[in-house]
């Protein structure tokens, strides 16, 4: 090839290539950020002083720390860690501890801010927080995570108490977790304090029911959404993103009542059956294979096929930033009933309404988990622990109540019920906030 030509040819693709690159770059959507815009859309509806309103915005107090881990191989690790608590007005800060690569101090204070609202629209005594660790859980061994969640609760130790602040599972973490950090802190004050951590095992002073809260939770406020909307489930279809302990337990009562999944996705893939997934089946496939791919009977799809999906209910019950302006367009469910935190942008909000979407807010949709978290650390305060039965029965009647309150906010204010819950629960705070005052 002539020299003049090849040279031609490597400006263009160096240039080209830096282009691509450019197009390719995602800016990440600041989630603290949208859940700043979602509390300043309910603001403007509630006429609230706005020093008051500065003031149950932020984050109390975020604490960042880097622990070192041990690993299997005799080495020490890097993990970086938070601890935010955002509100503590109503009660001790409460929320999950996140063990994924993605986590960030930004993510961390938005999760810690909707654990505040979601608290204030179930109505339990609890503040929000949130914390997390910077790492990939599936990629350790059980005695690094074990190591890594000891050091997390020692290093942070003076944060937490049954009446400072009660952390619980997140993305990542789970009942064993759990156990660990219920140990660590116990073993400080060499006695047993349950009521430091919801999400237990069982015979750890766990809550029977609380382990499928969330789910029974999106399952319960899903099936108001549908009443409110003459939508009968037994013949109703469904796609769910996203198939861990929120996913897949929504998938499978909905599926009880007669919901027809036709998608399903998870961290590995995505399948589909339009004559519907037999879900229960599809639980302990998953248990074996780790993956969705493979289920007899389906057939791998694209990602986005599961969110475009022409469903009557779309459970987004991943991470966040699913739904954006760029894609809200495209989504044909009737409901989206949100089991994940976070998953639609305030900007896909708009779309969605525009669409006549019925979006049941994450603040209201997912509370089902707190709201058990409250009843076991109730549980753990008074020593006498209640049946299933008891537990189920008691979560129905707050989560009926939640949907209530914020569907009559929605229509007294003729706005979404995601602006609707914000103004629930920030009139709550506001209201605990003004009794209080401010001491300063
Ligand atoms: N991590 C769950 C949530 O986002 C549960 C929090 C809790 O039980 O404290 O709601």
């Amino acid at each position: 090839m002539p020299p003049k030509k090849t040279a031609k040819k490597k400006t263009t693709k160096k240039h080209s290539r830096s282009v691509v690159q450019r197009k390719n770059t995602t800016i990440p959507i600041s989630v603290f950020a949208n859940v700043m815009k979602q509390i300043d859309a309910a603001a403007e509806k509630l006429h609230i002083d706005k020093s008051i309103m500065d003031f149950i915005k932020v984050p109390r107090r975020s604490t960042m720390m880097n622990l070192p881990v041990r690993m299997d191989d005799g080495s020490f690790k890097m993990f970086q860690a938070f601890r935010v608590q955002h509100s503590i007005a109503r009660g001790p800060a409460k929320g999950g501890i996140r063990f994924h690569p993605n986590v960030s101090l930004d993510e961390v204070q938005a999760l810690a801010s909707w654990m505040t609202w979601k608290s204030a629209v179930v109505n339990i005594p609890f503040g929000g927080g949130k914390g997390g660790v910077v790492c990939d859980p599936t990629k350790m061994s059980e005695g690094e995570l074990e190591r890594t969640m000891r050091r997390y609760t020692a290093d942070m130790i003076d944060l937490f108490g049954p009446d400072d602040d009660v952390p619980a599972p997140d993305v990542g973490t789970g009942p064993k977790t759990m156990a660990w950090f219920m140990d660590t802190y116990s073993m400080r004050e060499n006695r047993s304090i349950p009521g430091v951590v919801t999400g237990k095992p069982i015979n750890l002073g766990g809550s029977l029911g609380r382990n499928e809260a969330t789910g029974r939770g999106v399952m319960l406020t899903t099936r108001s959404a549908a009443k409110h909307l003459g939508l009968d489930l037994a013949t109703a279809t469904a796609s769910v993103q996203g198939f861990g302990n929120v996913g897949s337990i929504s998938a499978r009562l909905l599926h009880e009542l007669g919901v027809k999944f036709t998608h399903v996705a998870d961290v590995t893939g995505s399948i589909t059956n339009s004559k519907g997934i037999d879900i229960p089946k599809l639980i302990k496939y998953v248990e074996k294979n780790k993956t969705v791919l493979g289920f007899p009977g389906t057939k791998e799809c694209k990602p986005q096929d599961v969110l475009y999906a022409k469903v009557d209910i779309l459970v987004p019950a991943a991470l966040e930033n699913q739904i954006t302006e760029k894609n809200a367009g495209k989504v044909r469910a009737r409901i989206i009933a949100e089991g994940a935190n976070g998953p639609v942008t305030p900007e896909a909000d708009v779309i969605l309404a525009k669409n006549n979407i019925f979006v049941i807010p994450d603040i209201l949709c997912n509370a089902g988990g707190v709201t058990v978290s409250y009843f076991e650390w109730v549980q753990n305060r008074i020593g006498y622990y209640w049946t299933e039965e008891e537990v189920n029965q008691r979560l129905e009647q707050k989560m009926d109540l939640a949907f209530e309150d914020v569907l009559k906010a929605s229509k007294d204010n003729k706005t979404t019920m995601r602006i609707a819950a914000f103004i629930v629960a920030i009139t709550r705070v506001v209201d605990v906030v003004k009794l209080r005052g401010i001491y300063s």
